[in-house]
């Protein structure tokens, strides 16, 4: 594994460093182009173009595809670095897990729920969820596989050492979708 790259991008999605640089290269001059702090767009320093990638449909704004060193801990497929509600994740997508800090976790949540249109249905959880097992992609620990503490029946994995969550796909929308109301 490259460490150095690894730490580098754990660094954005963790801390959401003012500027950081990615691979993303300037379509005029071919300069390595600056993340903006926070936002979804890239800046060319040099000749000052823009690059905007655009949403896909689950929300997400890839800002860097692929990443060899970080795989995505359920399909194997190295995970992008990617943007939700102006927040820095990691974004298989493939099998379209989100690999999230839990401070920028509980940001997402809030900032979503703030759009939604109120509260889902309300399902039960399901049991098979505990079955599974999911390696931390940073440290390659075994995740801790718990009910999320809030609204909406859904089990999610967090690894304590590292302060990261992992949510399988559809697990945020389920999350942000029940209201204080669904809660039991
Ligand atoms: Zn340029
Ligand atoms: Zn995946
Ligand atoms: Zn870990």
């Amino acid at each position: 594994m490259n460490h150095s790259l690894f730490d580098h991008v754990l660094s954005i999605v963790i801390r959401e460093h003012t500027e950081a640089r990615a691979a993303m290269k300037c379509q005029n001059c071919a300069a390595t182009m600056s993340l903006m702090e926070t936002k979804n767009y890239f800046y060319c320093e040099f000749c000052g173009g823009f690059d905007f990638p655009g949403e896909n449909k689950e929300g997400f704004v890839v800002l860097q595809e692929a990443l060899d060193e970080l795989v995505c801990p359920v399909c194997k497929t190295g995970m992008s670095l990617a943007s939700i509600s102006d927040h820095r994740v990691l974004h298989c997508t493939n099998c379209r897990g989100v690999y999230v800090a839990n401070t920028t976790f509980r940001q997402i949540v809030d900032t979503l729920r703030s759009e939604s249109n109120g509260p889902g249905t309300p399902q039960p959880i399901d049991l098979k969820e505990y079955e599974r097992s999911v390696d931390c992609p940073a440290c390659e620990r075994r995740m801790k596989t718990h009910p999320y503490y809030g609204p909406g029946a859904v089990v999610i994995d967090s690894c304590s050492a590292c302060h990261m969550i992992w949510l399988d796909h559809g697990e945020l929308k389920v999350i942000v979708d029940a209201s204080s109301n669904a809660r039991r």
